[in-house]
């Protein structure tokens, strides 16, 4: 199983450091190299301080030998952190998008209620034009590709093409339910090393509500036996949930992050419900101001308390999005997505 642990308080503070002190050896490496003009060299720097101190609200996370400090910023440290930081270098043009979400195909065994693809009807994109498009992106600055389904393990071949296509300059995750996954097929994407670790959908809290909630009835089988091959083969296990208003006030939230935790999950992105796809007729209760205090006091107790130190680190969709932070960073200023026919979209969910 792979080793994961969690910082906060002074440790954090100290690790922090030492990623400022290697980041700015790096890009003045560059500066001398001529790489970097020296008109640009301090606002490079200035971007960089700007953007590590939004990390504020995290918990660092360490998986194997690499620091997660944001779901969508590689490992610190890798060729992708540091080429995920080149973003900052741009300042003649528009900066590059460091991170998109692909989906290698819609086949899906499963029925959510709030999938965005329920209403993405067509054939999967051809595999030579998303491979080009693929190491196009990377050529041009994607340093975190999220890939995805429908469920990507039910194409291997596929998804296995896909992850070749990008080199050592950009980290993947994979999302997944478990469905499909063997030893085998993990083992041959563990070859890949920028492939920092598998996301499973855990959106409740028991096995039988999940299995009710997907419309499978071996949803939280295939879920437990995922995670097992993932620690079997040393891949990282993640978690993405999507909650909704009540389950911050009646236990379920706690009740998941005791699960994460359980599984030895690294990192939980909390994904804040939308109307798209299954639920955009219907819509969704939107949070109110009160609620939106309510589960970002707890978040910060779980990224940053010492208390919490040992529960998975959270990647709350719900602050980041904030004006407080980076706001919505869909469309093509930090993130899109291409979905399994090859529709580019601003954001999974629009
Ligand atoms: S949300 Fe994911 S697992 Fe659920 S139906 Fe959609 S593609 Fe399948």
């Amino acid at each position: 199983m792979l080793k994961v642990r969690n910082y906060v308080g002074f440790t954090k503070e100290v690790i922090n450091l030492k990623i400022k002190l290697y980041t700015f050896l790096h890009f003045s490496g560059q500066l001398v190299r001529g790489k970097i003009k020296l008109r640009y060299y301090f606002r490079t720097l200035k971007r960089l301080l700007f953007f590590l101190s939004y990390m504020r609200d995290n918990k660092y996370a360490k998986i194997g030998n690499r620091l997660k400090i944001n779901l969508y910023l590689p490992g610190f440290p890798s060729k992708a952190y540091y080429y995920a930081c080149s973003k900052v270098l741009e300042f003649e043009k528009k900066m590059p998008c460091i991170s998109v979400l692909i989906s290698v195909t819609s086949a899906c065994k499963y029925k959510c209620p709030h999938c965005y693809q329920m209403h993405d009807k067509g054939k999967d994109m051809d595999i030579d034009i998303l491979i080009k498009t693929v190491k196009k992106l990377q050529n041009m600055g994607v340093a975190f590709f999220n890939i995805e389904g429908g469920e990507p393990f039910l194409v291997f071949d596929r998804l296995k093409k896909v992850c070749d296509a990008i080199d050592d300059r950009s980290e993947i995750l994979i999302n997944s339910t478990g469905t499909g996954m063997t030893f085998e097929n993990l083992s041959e994407l563990k070859k890949n090393k920028n492939i920092i670790g598998i996301m499973f959908s855990l959106h409740t809290d028991k096995p039988e509500d999940m299995n009710k909630f997907m419309g499978n009835e071996n949803a939280w089988e295939n879920l437990e036996k995922g995670i097992e091959l993932c620690h079997k083969v040393g891949l990282a296990v993640t978690f993405n949930t999507c909650l909704l208003r009540d389950s911050f006030y009646n236990g379920t939230f706690e009740n998941i992050m005791e699960i994460a935790k359980g599984f030895n999950g690294s990192i939980l992105q909390l994904i804040k419900p939308k109307p798209a796809g299954g639920w955009l007729e219907s819509g969704v209760e939107d949070f109110s101001k009160e609620d939106i205090e309510h589960i970002t006091k707890k978040v910060h107790t779980y990224n940053l308390e010492k208390s919490h130190k040992d529960y998975t680190f959270i990647s709350p969709m719900i602050i980041e999005e904030s004006s407080n932070f980076f706001g919505c960073t869909a469309g093509g200023t930090e993130r899109f997505y291409i979905n399994a026919k090859g529709d580019l979209q601003p954001c999974e969910f629009i």
